[in-house]
């Protein structure tokens, strides 16, 4: 565990030596790894939603607007495959109302 100044893996990683902890066993522990999929979760706030849409527009297969504008979450789990169009979801959101879980 590093501590700082005078730290030997601080040293060590300095003269480009290994240092830490060999992290190998657990990215490859099932469902540790990206490409088999580590969903993330789309939360609304729905107290600050106003049903603009711009999210729809965003990411048209999560989020869909109906007639009423109520906004729909249509999957709240969130895959490598949707998971850039709900990063610019999230960002673009007027009202801040959306945000990604683990
Ligand atoms: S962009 Fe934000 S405020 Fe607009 S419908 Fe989507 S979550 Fe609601």
């Amino acid at each position: 565990m590093s501590t700082g100044i005078g730290d030997p893996d601080r040293f060590g990683h300095t003269l480009g030596e290994p240092v830490g902890q060999d992290v190998t066993d657990v990215i490859n522990q099932p469902g540790n790894r990206i490409d088999e999929g580590i969903f993330m979760k789309v939360i609304v706030d729905w107290d600050l939603c106003d049903g603009n849409g711009v999210c729809a527009i965003e990411a048209p297969t999560v989020f869909e607007i109906d007639d009423d504008d109520e906004l729909h979450v249509l999957t709240d789990e969130i895959g490598d495959a949707e998971r850039a169009q709900v990063d610019s979801a999230v960002r673009v959101c007027p009202k801040r109302a959306l945000r990604l879980e683990p």
